[in-house]
């Protein structure tokens, strides 16, 4: 075994390995995701076991053998105790875990994801009723972090109609009035409220700790659901539907 060394980072995914062990992905600040193998995992008697189960924060000591990191020591420093009380707002982390374990692909999305998915994973936990609004800013913001940016300025035409509307186009990735000379330049689209433009601005400039704390009308909020989940979906060209459960239980 080599020399043990300490690492603080976020477990975001972990696979079983054999019968008793776990393969666990840790986002790091700048090192992109790291995977190591987490002996006994799967024993009722491991002290690791919380370490393969997450989401969690934890600062962790691991030793390489072959090129192989192996999980000795882990201790949490934020365990989003909160997820566990409400359904919504695990499924949704397990979203939001998967997008992240999709898109931190080298050491440059990892850093740009780690501040973003601690923040929101910490805002579901503390606010699990308010899991519509902060999937919808986590979306929104993880286009913006891996570069598919969406154009959020007026219509083109200099000369937008007075419709309290803007079609948002999937297909151009900007903002389009409803004159038919406008709307048609858009091709895919959905017809959006001023209010989700705004709120859309809102999530693009706020500070992460600021994210989700916008008020939102039910209309508006179905609007910001709807585009920042199929432009997720369309840009990253994997449909993401562990979410779909929730469109199934009864309204709130
Ligand atoms: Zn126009």
């Amino acid at each position: 075994m080599g020399a043990a060394f300490t690492l603080r980072g976020v477990v975001i995914g972990a696979k079983n390995h054999r019968d008793q062990d776990a393969i666990i992905s840790i986002l790091t600040p700048n090192q992109g995701v790291v995977s190591a193998m987490v002996p006994g995992a799967k024993k009722h008697s491991s002290r690791l076991a919380s370490m393969a189960t997450p989401p969690i924060l934890a600062d962790l000591v691991l030793t390489d053998s072959k090129g192989f990191y192996y999980l000795k020591e882990g201790e949490a420093v934020e365990s989003f105790r909160g997820l566990y009380s409400s359904f919504e707002a695990l499924t949704c982390a397990s979203h939001i875990l998967e997008v992240v374990r999709d898109t931190a692909i080298d050491p440059e999305s990892g850093s740009a994801l780690y501040p973003l998915i601690l923040y929101v994973l910490y805002d579901l936990s503390s606010h699990p009723e308010k899991y519509r609004q902060i999937v919808a800013a986590f979306e929104w913001r993880v286009m913006d972090a891996l570069g598919f940016a969406f154009d959020l300025s007026e219509c083109d035409c200099e000369n937008p109609d007075s419709m309290p509307t803007r079609a948002f186009s999937y297909t151009m990735c900007r903002l389009y009035c409803s004159k038919p000379g406008c709307v048609s330049k858009a091709k895919d689209y959905r017809y959006i409220s001023l209010g989700c433009v705004e709120a859309l601005k809102y999530i693009r400039s706020a500070p992460l700790e600021r994210l989700s704390a916008f008020h939102a009308e039910k209309y508006v909020l179905d609007d910001l659901c709807a585009v920042t989940h199929r432009y997720l979906c369309e840009r990253l060209e994997k449909s993401y539907d562990k979410m779909l459960i929730l469109d199934t239980l009864p309204p709130v």
